[in-house]
């Protein structure tokens, strides 16, 4: 089971499964200019091709951490991010 930083790919999922698409991290996250909406996010956090919108926001997202605090449900948003955008590197995508 591939392993990034202290979450799995397990990990990765049980969090993306918990989410109640409230939508509570991405109203405080600084890095995100359009809005996106959290289904796709969540969907391509994990599999699939990854559209534009949300590789762009893989890009901006600085992992600083503010949208873990305002979950409802506990969920780390950031690592969530981190699973994104190692897979967007991984997939040679350049824009
Ligand atoms: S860690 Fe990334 S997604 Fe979370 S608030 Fe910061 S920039 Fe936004
Ligand atoms: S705040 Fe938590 S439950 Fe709400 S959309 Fe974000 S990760 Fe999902």
């Amino acid at each position: 089971m591939p392993v990034l930083l202290h979450r799995t790919s397990q990990d990765v999922m049980e969090e993306l499964r918990a989410c109640i698409g409230c939508n509570e991290c991405l109203l405080v996250c600084p890095a995100l200019v359009k809005p996106i909406k959290i289904e796709v996010l969540n969907v391509e956090t994990f599999s699939g091709p990854i559209s534009a919108p949300i590789a762009r926001f893989a890009r901006a997202c600085y992992q600083c951490g503010a949208c873990v605090a305002p979950c409802p449900v506990g969920l780390h948003r950031d690592a969530m991010m981190m699973w994104l955008k190692v897979r967007l590197l991984r997939s040679g995508r350049k824009e």
